[in-house]
């Protein structure tokens, strides 16, 4: 709804995850707010064009590709002068590499309210797109979600070398244009030239995902063989190839003789 009075109180500004790229795994919640919504921004370099069909036709939409830091606070905050609900639309889910603190900062200074939806980040989408499972019994509970240093500093503690030497699952970010580098530090880390190694370009967008296979030595060849060079998730894990894995346990969770919460154990099961 549009009201000029400068008198209003001001709109609230919703960081909505858009999900990985297919309109429908936005979350029923984000999809509300985007038809709600009087003026949308939405990162388009990141953001398939599709999900914004859940907007309403008058709508105010803009792409913020072109702008900085400031120029995108600047515009949530004009705009939340003259409508109830706005919505900054990130990729996946708005509290992963998506700036949100930097961004809400100065609307929470101008006393406006911000609220958060979560969304399918493309780390799980990637593992469905790809058919694998993030987390194995006995193989490995634990993910990391990590990126390769570049322009953004990373701290000291969590270069890949010393990430990767956990040996568990990692979903890196951010860095398929350094693969070989990726590369590098795993085998630095301690993993095998022979582990596997998957390469997800554009999880979920309709007729542009593509899933990649290879091992640590001929993955990177294998990405500018198919040109995937951006917008790619790697997935590196020890529980990839699972499912033609015969010989793994099943989970403790499905085991009779368990006891859990809310179901006690089978005697002799
Ligand atoms: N908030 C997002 C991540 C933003 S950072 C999320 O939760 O997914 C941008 C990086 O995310 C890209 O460089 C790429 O590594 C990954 N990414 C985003 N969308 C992707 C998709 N559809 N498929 C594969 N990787 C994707």
């Amino acid at each position: 709804m549009q009201e000029t009075s400068s008198s209003r109180r001001p709109g609230k500004v919703w960081f909505v995850g858009a999900g990985p790229g297919a309109p429908d795994l936005i979350t029923v919640r984000g999809s509300w707010l985007l038809a709600e919504a009087g003026a949308i921004l939405y990162t388009g370099s990141l953001v398939a064009e599709t999900v914004l069909q859940w907007a309403s036709a008058d709508c105010e939409v803009a792409d913020s590709k072109s702008m900085d830091l400031e120029q995108v606070t600047a515009w949530l905050l004009d705009r939340a002068q003259h409508h109830d609900t706005v919505v900054r639309l990130q990729t996946g889910d708005p509290t992963l590499y998506g700036v949100l603190a930097e961004l809400a900062r100065p609307l929470d200074a101008a006393g406006v309210p911000v609220g958060i939806v979560p969304g399918v980040s493309s780390a799980m989408a990637s593992a469905a797109a790809a058919g694998e499972c993030l987390t194995l019994p006995e193989i490995t509970q634990t993910v990391i979600f990590t990126r390769l240093s570049e322009r953004t500093q990373m701290p000291e503690r969590e270069s890949l070398v010393s990430l990767a030497a956990h040996g568990c699952t990692l979903c890196i970010f951010l860095s398929i244009e350094r693969i070989e580098a990726v590369v590098e530090n795993l085998l630095t880390a301690g993993w095998t030239a022979e582990a596997p190694v998957v390469v997800v370009h554009k999880a979920t967008w309709p007729n542009e995902e593509r899933v990649l296979r290879g091992t640590l030595t001929d993955i990177a060849a294998r990405c500018r063989e198919a040109r995937v060079d951006r917008q790619a998730l790697i997935l590196v894990s020890p529980a990839l190839g699972a499912r033609a894995q015969t010989a793994v346990k099943p989970s403790k969770l499905y085991d009779a003789a368990f006891p859990r919460r809310f179901r006690p154990a089978r005697e002799g099961g």
